[in-house]
């Protein structure tokens, strides 16, 4: 029997995200494309993470005939539950395996391998000898070439594309069973599902850090191909979606997409495809969006007052909608060619606020913008931070909502205008973002963030994901998920509420709740508001508490008592 392994070192790219607790189209497209040529091929699927914890996977890896290899961070993000896979890695892991053919797929085939934001790439060539085949073009396309062509690969080009968003229609359905195979599988993986692909300012050039415009105007999925992939995800026992990989939501099936380069957005599409959705998995259990061009929304209010408001009708709450603002700095505005002005990020934040405010059943609010800025454009300034710094400084003191900021230094893509410069203009403002960094996270970021969960806040539906130390980090299942500490060491991977106590720049705590008195570790009372060491080793030797009156006149201070009241139970 022919056999495939495909080895996931994630993706994370402008409009693609496939880190734990994500899986990305790729290797689900990848596993449809060998099952369409071979139905009885054996697919092996493996996280970078299942290797890195047991090395005797590799005995596995190589009794396979083709080991296909998804990698490629070309947008530097901060992960909780997998790290994208190093060149290194790949060479310490795969270059003992000799026999199976041996394929690199992805973002890193195409641009190298992003480091992290301010550093270049670092090129293929590092990788050249553990690989058999750098596939440049598309993985699913070349790899069901090459198989078609029994391995030959003097007969198949690289290079080769998809021609149209058809071509995958078959191999996402085939491949969606792939899933099955993740260590996520299957409560606590979401599945990035793929819209359409290509820009449509690619004909005004794009913006100059952008790897999108290189993909071409946009290629829209058919309303029917994407539906059948959920179907077949969702009967599989799929019900975490987020519709992520695709420059702008809001543009899908724009009617003239391709010709103008803020194109008309087409809210009967949007209907029908969220409506669709819920058709055909009608008990899913996220629903979310992502990427979300700030300067269509500005252009076409009525069109996108009328989307946000059908996401919200079939999307589960605490979405996000990215806007790509980079920067406010008309200068680097002008030079990079970036999408929207300061005015119109502002009107587009301001539209989905109107909309998208309302506390949803999760306790966080429906829909919300985030903001995307990246530095070391070329114009950059120290002027540029100060601009940018008013700018969110307006929408906190304007009583604004929004779920996240996200400040990255670019990282210079191949094929890009910023490649040219480099990371030039990085390093010689390092320590301007560094303190514009530290400004935003505190001055603007916190105080966002308690006026969007104020004290004593339930979040619905928490994660358990990873220790550190005695705290346990949660997360909540979806797009730009609020990392939680909770005081003391959970079991993983379990659900719970929680509420809100305390505030980070970017995270809260929280406790379980209700919090079983009772039971609960030393850690997690201790951290309780006012409670402490002392007043906990006392808690847990007077032990178990019959009700609230037992519980307050075991405590010396019945202030506090009360105010710990709000967050426990008996049982
Ligand atoms: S609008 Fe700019 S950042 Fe967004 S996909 Fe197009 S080129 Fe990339």
């Amino acid at each position: 029997m022919f056999k495939v392994s495909i080895l996931d070192g994630y993706v994370d790219e402008p409009s693609c995200l496939g880190v734990p607790p994500y899986i990305s189209p790729y290797p689900r497209y990848i596993a449809g494309a060998v099952w369409s040529v071979d139905k009885f091929a054996q697919i092996f699927y493996v996280t970078i993470d299942q290797l890195r914890n047991d090395k005797l996977l590799l005995d596995v890896l190589s009794e396979s005939d083709i080991i296909v290899v998804i990698a490629g961070m070309s947008v530097p993000g901060r992960y909780l539950s997998g790290f994208p896979v190093s060149p290194n890695e790949l060479v310490s892991f795969l270059n003992g395996l000799s026999s199976p053919l041996k394929i690199l797929c992805g973002p890193a085939a195409r641009y190298g391998f992003g480091i992290s934001g301010g550093k270049k790439t670092r090129e293929t060539y590092f990788v050249e000898n553990v690989f058999n085949l750098i596939v440049k073009g598309d993985g699913e396309i070349v790899l069901s070439e090459l198989l078609k062509n029994k391995s030959d690969m003097d007969k198949i080009d690289s290079l080769k594309l998809r021609e149209h968003a058809s071509d995958i229609r078959d191999f996402a359905v085939t491949g969606s069973s792939i899933v099955c195979q993740h260590p996520f599988y299957p409560d606590y993986l979401i599945t990035e599902i793929e819209t359409y692909r290509g820009c449509s300012r690619s004909i005004v050039g794009g913006c100059s850090f952008c790897s999108e415009p290189s993909k071409g105007p946009p290629d829209f999925r058919p309303i029917k191909d994407i539906l059948d992939e959920i179907k077949a995800l969702y009967k599989h026992g799929i019900r975490h979606f987020r519709l992520g990989n695709q420059p702008c939501i809001f543009s899908y099936m724009a009617k003239d997409a391709g010709k103008a380069e803020f194109p008309r957005p087409n809210p009967q599409a949007l209907e029908q495809l969220f409506k669709g959705i819920r058709t055909v998995a009608p008990d899913l259990k996220t629903l979310h969006i992502d990427n979300a061009n700030p300067g269509i929304l500005a252009r076409y209010p009525n069109e996108c007052k009328r989307i946000a408001k059908t996401i919200i009708k079939y999307h589960t709450s605490g979405d996000v909608a990215a806007f790509g603002v980079e920067s406010v700095d008309p200068i680097v505005i002008k030079k990079n060619n970036l999408k929207a002005t300061a005015e119109e990020v502002y009107s587009a934040i301001k539209l989905l606020n109107d909309v998208g405010s309302k506390i949803g059943s999760n306790g966080l609010p429906e829909l919300l913008p985030g903001l995307n800025f990246v530095f070391g454009l070329d114009g950059e300034t120290k002027k540029t931070f100060e601009l940018d710094y008013e700018f969110l400084k307006k929408i906190l003191d304007d009583g604004l909502l929004l779920r996240r900021i996200n400040l990255r230094q670019i990282i210079p893509i191949p094929g890009t205008k910023m490649h040219q410069m480099g990371n030039k203009i990085v390093s010689r403002n390092k320590r301007a973002f560094q303190r514009f960094k530290r400004q935003v996270r505190e001055n603007i970021e916190r105080p966002l963030l308690k006026r969007i969960l104020p004290d004593g806040t339930v979040l619905r539906d928490v994660v358990t994901e990873k220790y550190r130390g005695k705290l346990t980090y949660c997360r909540q299942i979806g797009s730009y998920p609020l990392l939680i500490g909770i005081p003391g060491v959970l079991p993983l991977h379990i659900n719970l509420d929680v509420k809100v106590t305390d505030y980070g720049y970017r995270s809260i705590t929280a406790f379980p709740f209700p919090l079983n008195i009772n039971t609960a570790q030393r850690e997690t009372i201790e951290a309780l508001p006012s409670v402490g060491k002392k007043r906990a080793i006392r808690l847990l030797a007077k032990r178990p508490f019959k009700d609230r009156k037992h519980f307050i006149d075991s405590l010396d201070d019945p202030d506090i008592g009360n105010k710990i009241l709000d967050y426990i139970s008996f049982k």
